[in-house]
């Protein structure tokens, strides 16, 4: 393949009524490729000047990719004229026939008989699955020539082209084309909001494609790029992550195998600071996992379980006015107790968690209502208020885990 030539078939393209994105899509991934194109082609729906086209296409171009007249109507004429220039036939293509009366079946619509037309495809030709659509692409090498028709909607066009037809243009260059993927791990919050605020990116970004996966109130997305060339994979991830980050970064944790646990326990050990805990209703949660990693002695100094205020009172020193007047949940008393175990421990930072994880209330506040002291190096303590719904077990584990998000802060 030297150089390429984009055909768009459609009168709405010539009326000015739609603009032929198809084109600058197919563009920007043939360069990526390292693809020439030299032309791009517009023609309306009329066999006689799409015959012309072809064959002028043919003697300057040895790539000639056609976008839209795949369907079932009348003036879906791509696939006809093509047959009619090369000579080949349309034959019925089982697989894609069986598609399109599933796709029927979904919809629970009656198929017309002129949808099987759609299932007609060229001899010889490599079929391109449409996992959006009912038409098939598919792609023809014939000599130095290659042909490849795909569907007029960008939403089928683009997948098809950037799974499918990539594939068959790689192998037919020769090149292997190399996978890179990367996960981006978020903590606090939903999957359901990150993909809000990202959505725009994620539309419209096929190299490397964005798949975002929820669990256990973290969202990760895995981001897959495709290149011949690794460093040019590398790139284009680096790219997209920039790119998401600058919208949603606060969330953002860390990559791949990481957890919200190993990152802070590392950003903490690098800074050579000491650790230690004030635990109500996380019961010590928090430090089992803090300590879990391989020098944790240089990290964790210990942990105090203070699941009663006695405990609160006479071991960490939080004053029984507090525990009175604001309760053993509140601010004032997150806030000792995150002050207390740094003094008592002699850390540099101190965390206390001190909430309700249910079913009962307490002290007047709802279940799930949690707050987290941070006693930092210079003296300051933060409150963080939060409220979780869910179980007992998963609003204790997300409290640790918010410490972690916090801490990182
Ligand atoms: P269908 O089965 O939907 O009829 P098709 O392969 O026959 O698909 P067309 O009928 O040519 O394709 O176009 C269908 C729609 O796809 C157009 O109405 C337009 O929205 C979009 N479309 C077609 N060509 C282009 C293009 N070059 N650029 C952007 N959008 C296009
Ligand atoms: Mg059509």
């Amino acid at each position: 393949i030297r150089n390429a030539e984009i055909i768009a078939v459609g009168s709405e393209l010539l009326l000015g009524q739609i603009c032929n994105t198809n084109a600058q899509f197919l563009s920007k991934q043939l360069a990526e490729l390292g693809i020439n194109v030299f032309y791009h082609t517009v023609v309306g729906d009329n066999p006689s000047r799409l015959e012309e086209v072809i064959t002028t296409a043919k003697q300057r171009s040895n790539l000639l990719i056609f976008t839209g007249g795949l369907g079932p109507t009348k003036d879906d004429l791509t696939k006809e004229t093509i047959s009619r220039v090369l000579d080949k036939q349309l034959v019925m293509d089982e697989e894609a026939l069986t598609n399109i009366k599933d796709y029927y079946k979904k919809s629970k619509r009656v198929m017309s008989e002129n949808n099987k037309k759609q299932a007609l495809v060229l001899e010889g030709s490599s079929i391109l699955v449409n996992e959006f659509g009912m038409a098939p692409g598919m792609a023809l090498t014939e000599g130095s020539h290659t042909y490849m028709l795909l569907p007029g909607p960008p939403k089928e066009l683009q997948p098809m082209f950037s799974v499918h037809g990539r594939e068959y243009l790689l192998d037919k260059l020769g090149v292997k084309e190399q996978i890179v993927s990367k996960v981006l791990r978020f903590f606090g919050i939903g999957e359901s909001q990150l993909e809000t605020d990202i959505e725009d990116i994620i539309d419209k970004q096929t190299n490397p494609t964005i798949a975002p996966l929820a669990g256990d109130n973290e969202v990760t997305l895995r981001l897959t790029a495709k290149h011949q060339s690794i460093d040019e994979a590398n790139r284009l991830i680096d790219q997209c992550e920039k790119e998401i980050l600058d919208r949603v970064g606060e969330f953002f944790f860390g990559y791949d195998e990481d957890t919200i646990y190993s990152v802070l326990f590392k950003k903490i050990q690098d800074s050579h600071y000491t650790l230690s805990s004030a635990e109500s209703l996380t019961g010590g949660l928090f430090s089992e996992k803090m300590t879990s990693f391989t020098g944790a002695s240089e990290v964790i100094e210990g942990a105090i379980v203070s699941y009663t205020n006695s405990v609160k009172e006479h071991v960490l020193g939080v004053e029984k006015h507090t525990l009175d007047t604001d309760g053993a949940v509140s601010e004032q008393a997150a806030k000792e107790m995150a002050n207390g175990v740094k003094k008592l421990l002699q850390t540099d930072i101190g965390i206390s968690f001190t909430g309700v994880a249910g079913p009962g209330t307490m002290d007047d506040q709802p279940v799930g209502t949690v707050f987290i002291g941070i006693a930092l190096p210079n003296g300051e303590t933060t409150v963080h208020k939060i409220h979780l719904a869910g179980t007992r077990d998963g609003i204790r584990h997300r409290s640790a885990k918010y410490g972690c998000h916090y801490l990182l802060k």
